[in-house]
């Protein structure tokens, strides 16, 4: 029996935890103390659970369903950190390899790289959209956490605390990496933690000094190549259904072109310097760099996908 009314449970849904996907034959009352209704943004709530997310504790003072399913994905994290580090540590191909042999493996057999497709799937699952009765409950929030590895973190902090301790990897050298180098190159501080896992103080900082000092130096190789009007190492870049040739960018970059509005301006430039590739192509070429600057515009997306960021 539920406390409360149940969110509204599309079709394909019925019988699914809305926290993991697991089949759910339990129901998480929110709140679980009627005591607690005051503490709420929105009206109270049964959600259909499995057996184990419904009897996630959370703080008498939470606020919304969403902050819950923050503690319920918390909870899957810490319980099956030891699945989760499996594909982390080996890829599906080096598991069977490996032919499950029981020292690798320890007790997991082999059902490890399903254990970890569980795990994780689990974690990233989203849920459906919140309704009572057919009227929305809002949630201010959509684009939350932090993704790594197929795996939806909370925050990027959540994913590095889950790394560090899955892995037993130093507590404070790859939040510092991060900070260096920042949170699109996880994947390259990761490699550089694993290899360091037990490490001392002087050794950590030796590390990060090192790190810092190839991030000067890149930097340092782009300014000089740029001023030295040398764009070699620019590379192409696909966005959407356009492709930024390297010529096109080298182009912008000689004629200090780098805005939108500037190349807008300078179309007919770039359509005299590209004639020889023929019309369709040169438009095609246009078209693409006029996409690039267009996702230039966003910062995040700088961040996270432009392999030309020192060069503008
Ligand atoms: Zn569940």
């Amino acid at each position: 029996m539920s406390a409360y009314t149940f969110i509204d449970i599309p079709f394909n849904f019925r019988h699914t935890c809305w926290f993991c996907g697991e089949p759910a034959s339990h129901s998480f009352d929110f709140p679980k103390n009627p005591n607690n209704l005051r503490f709420l943004e929105h009206p109270p709530m049964s959600i259909p659970a499995c057996s184990e997310c419904a009897i996630v504790n959370v703080a008498s003072d939470v606020s919304s369903i969403w902050a819950v399913r923050d503690h319920v994905k918390r909870s899957i994290m810490d319980k099956y950190a030891d699945h989760l580090a499996i594909g982390q540590n080996w890829t599906e191909e080096e598991l069977k390899e490996s032919e499950f042999s029981g020292a690798l493996l320890g007790g997991f057999g082999e059902s490890a790289w399903t254990m970890y497709l569980i795990a994780k799937d689990r974690l990233s699952y989203q849920g459906w959209t919140v309704s009572i009765d057919s009227m929305l409950v809002e949630w201010e929030d959509e684009s939350y956490g932090f993704e790594f590895d197929g795996v939806r973190y909370m925050s990027l902090n959540t994913c590095l605390e889950h790394l560090i301790k899955a892995l037993r990897l130093d507590a404070q050298l790859l939040p510092s990496l991060i900070d260096i180098l920042g949170p699109e190159r996880l994947d390259y501080a990761l490699r550089i933690a694993k290899l360091n896992k037990a490490i001392t103080t002087f050794q950590r900082e030796k590390i990060l000094d090192e790190i810092r000092q190839q991030q000067d130096d890149k930097q340092d190789i782009a300014q000089q190549a740029k001023f030295a009007g040398d764009f070699s190492q620019v590379e192409e870049v696909a966005v959407g259904d356009g492709v930024a040739t390297v010529e096109s960018i080298q182009w912008a970059l000689k004629n200090r072109i780098t805005t939108l509005d500037h190349l807008c301006r300078e179309e007919d430039a770039f359509f005299d310097e590209f004639a020889h590739l023929g019309g369709p192509q040169c438009y095609m070429n246009y078209y693409g760099l006029q996409l690039y600057f267009e996702a230039r515009q966003n910062l995040a997306w700088i961040a996270e996908n432009d392999p030309n960021i020192e060069w503008w």
